[in-house]
């Protein structure tokens, strides 16, 4: 689909070892690029690369374990892309944690962990790319969530941080414009990763048959929103908030 489009390019992923991230890794690869993918843990992390490169053994591909909110170990990651590749074309702020945890049950630690994940290491790992990605007239992609729009029945930290990424989102893409830089994000709907596992088969039916379309996405639907908001065909698109949803609005749970 997007055949070449990637040839020379550098893509920076967070949370690139499993799920929506993975795809896109696989996915960037296929279509040409370099891609150095972070994990939260060192073992998923070279798990995942072993995996990469039984697909294609030529594939250019690194992969770091890196604290997303620390801001030297961002700095040291973006030296360290550009020692190796001399580039930085994309960033994709993908990794997320959820949240089930009613208000009244909710502790100050869940909200400071999923506020990290959700929200601060979108703004460290954008701050210290930003200088790169203006030399390439690059672009950054956030992964936010339909619950960042529509809110979510339970757990608060989670459509408050998406809302949040949504809103960073048009404010960098604002700020950026002029410098060529472009700024999305994609709300996907229900997605079939590891984050929906461990949903009971009933609330899988309920969901399930709540998505117009029937069925849960597929990270590849995410990771293929991906590649178009990060390709030329993508490059008057700024600010834009993509939903990929197969229809999903997480209010119609609620009645
Ligand atoms: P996933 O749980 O499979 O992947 C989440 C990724 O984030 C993993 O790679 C994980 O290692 C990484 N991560 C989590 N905590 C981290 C931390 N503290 N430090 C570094 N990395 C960390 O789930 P997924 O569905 O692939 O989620 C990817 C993104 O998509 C997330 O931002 C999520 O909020 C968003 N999303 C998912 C769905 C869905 O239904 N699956 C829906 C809307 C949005």
């Amino acid at each position: 689909m997007f055949e070449n489009e990637f040839n020379g390019k550098v893509v920076v992923i967070s949370g690139g070892s499993r799920g929506i991230g993975f795809a896109a890794v696989k996915g960037f690869l296929a279509n040409g690029a370099k891609v150095c993918f972070l994990s939260h843990y060192e073992e998923t992390g070279a798990k995942a690369l072993a995996a990469l490169k039984e697909i294609n053994p030529d594939y250019e591909v690194m992969t770091k374990a890196i604290d997303l909110c620390d801001f030297k170990a961002a700095q040291e990651l973006y030296k360290e892309v550009i020692a190796k590749w001399g580039r930085i074309d994309v960033l994709i702020n993908n990794a997320g944690v959820d949240s089930n945890t009613w208000l009244t049950r909710l502790k100050q630690s869940e909200w400071d962990a999923v506020c990290n994940v959700n929200q601060k290491a979108v703004f460290n790992m954008s701050k210290y790319a930003i200088d790169y990605l203006k030399k390439t007239k690059g672009c950054i992609i956030n992964t936010a969530s339909v619950a960042g729009i529509y809110s979510s029945p339970a757990g608060m930290p989670y459509p408050a941080t998406k809302a949040a990424v949504i809103a960073m989102t048009k404010s960098m893409a604002y700020s950026f414009a002029p410098n060529g830089v472009r700024v999305n994000c994609i709300a996907p709907g229900v997605v079939d990763t590891d984050m929906v596992a461990s949903m009971p088969k009933f609330a899988r039916d309920t969901v399930n048959n709540s998505i117009p379309m029937k069925r849960f996405g597929e990270p590849e639907d995410i990771a293929n929103a991906m590649m178009f908001l990060a390709s030329s065909a993508a490059s008057y698109i700024t600010g834009a908030c993509l939903q990929v949803d197969g229809g999903f609005r997480p209010t119609n749970l609620i009645n």
